[in-house]
């Protein structure tokens, strides 16, 4: 039987976004992130992160760094009885910086090629699965890929932005449930994970 996921955004969604957190002695957890993942593992599905690293383009921080921050992160979050299991993270940008990671991709959200990877990885279907994030591109992503469940953290949805989501939906013929909520707390009541 093909797994369910619930993908995260990391950056706003696990840590408080203070921008191109790169260092453990930065990456503050938000409040209610333990609880909410312990809750998807006991349901059975598979928690996976996906995230923007353009510092990486930008020359901010490298892969090396990433991934000691990545392993630090996964490990304080199983400390505390949360299981990720899988990270993906797109290292490009398409004009910022100058180095082989400056160019057009399909990881990098709002597109949805890391979604796609980690449902052939873990033999996932999508259209049983749910993303969380806080930022429009997450939810475009999660809409391109015709997940089931797209969860906006954000205090201040403008209705622009939810114009424009509502016409991808019917660009990609999508049936993704979008739903918006003020904060991490505000996730597991409305969670359509069952
Ligand atoms: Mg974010
Ligand atoms: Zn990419």
């Amino acid at each position: 039987m093909k797994s369910r996921a619930v993908f995260f955004d990391r950056d706003g969604i696990i840590n408080i976004d203070k921008g191109y957190v790169s260092d453990s002695d930065e990456f503050e957890f938000v409040d209610g992130i333990q609880e909410l993942i312990r809750h998807v593992n006991v349901k059975k599905s598979k928690c996976i992160v996906v995230t923007n690293q353009s510092g990486i383009a930008r020359g901010m921080y490298g892969v090396e760094q990433f991934n000691v921050l990545t392993q630090w992160m996964v490990d304080t979050l199983f400390a505390d009885d949360a299981v990720i299991d899988d990270v993906y993270y797109c290292p490009h940008h398409p004009t910022a910086g100058e180095s082989h990671n400056t160019r057009q991709c399909i990881c990098r959200k709002p597109q949805p090629g890391m979604l796609l990877f980690a449902s052939v990885e873990h033999d996932i279907n999508l259209s049983q699965s749910i993303m969380i994030g806080d930022s429009k591109r997450d939810i475009h992503a999660a809409v391109s890929a015709n997940l089931k469940q797209a969860i906006w953290v954000t205090k201040t949805p403008s209705t622009s932005d939810l114009t424009h989501l509502e016409a991808v939906k019917e660009t990609y013929q999508a049936n993704t449930h979008i739903t918006v909520v003020p904060d991490v707390l505000g996730i597991l009541p409305i969670l359509q994970i069952d």
